[in-house]
C-alpha cells in the first residue's frame, strides 16, 4: 500500500488534526495541536533523524495510545502515538554497535 497523497487525505490546513477525520474527541487533546507549525514533521518523517522532534512532542501527549492505534489503522507513515510508522508498522531503531 502506498502512502496517500496530501490531496487524498484532504491535507489543506496547517495541522493534520484539522483535516484527517478521526473517531472520538481525543484529537482535541493531542500535544501536537500546540505545535501546528510542525505538522509536516509528523507526516513527512521517514527516518528517526527526521522523527526526533515530533517524537519528543509525542512523549508528553496524553492521547498517544489512541493516536498510535489510529495511525496503524490507516496504515500510515510518519510519527503517530510516539512511534515512527511505515505503512502502519512500528519502526525500531537499530541497536548501537561500536565499530571493532
Ligand atoms: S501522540 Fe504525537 S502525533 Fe499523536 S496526537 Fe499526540 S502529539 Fe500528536
Amino acid at each position: 500500500m502506498t502512502r496517500p497523497t496530501r490531496e487524498q487525505i484532504g491535507f489543506a490546513a496547517s495541522t493534520i488534526w484539522f483535516t484527517i477525520p478521526a473517531p472520538g474527541s481525543w484529537t482535541e487533546d493531542g500535544e501536537c495541536r500546540r505545535h501546528p507549525g510542525y505538522a509536516d514533521l509528523f507526516t513527512d518523517a521517514q527516518s528517526f533523524e527526521q522523527a526526533d522532534l515530533p517524537l519528543t512532542i509525542c512523549a508528553d501527549c496524553p492521547v498517544a495510545v489512541q493516536c498510535l492505534a489510529y495511525g496503524q489503522s490507516l496504515r500510515a507513515d510518519g510519527v503517530w502515538g510516539g512511534e515512527l510508522l511505515k505503512h502502519g508498522s512500528v519502526q525500531r531503531r537499530l541497536p548501537y554497535r561500536r565499530a571493532s
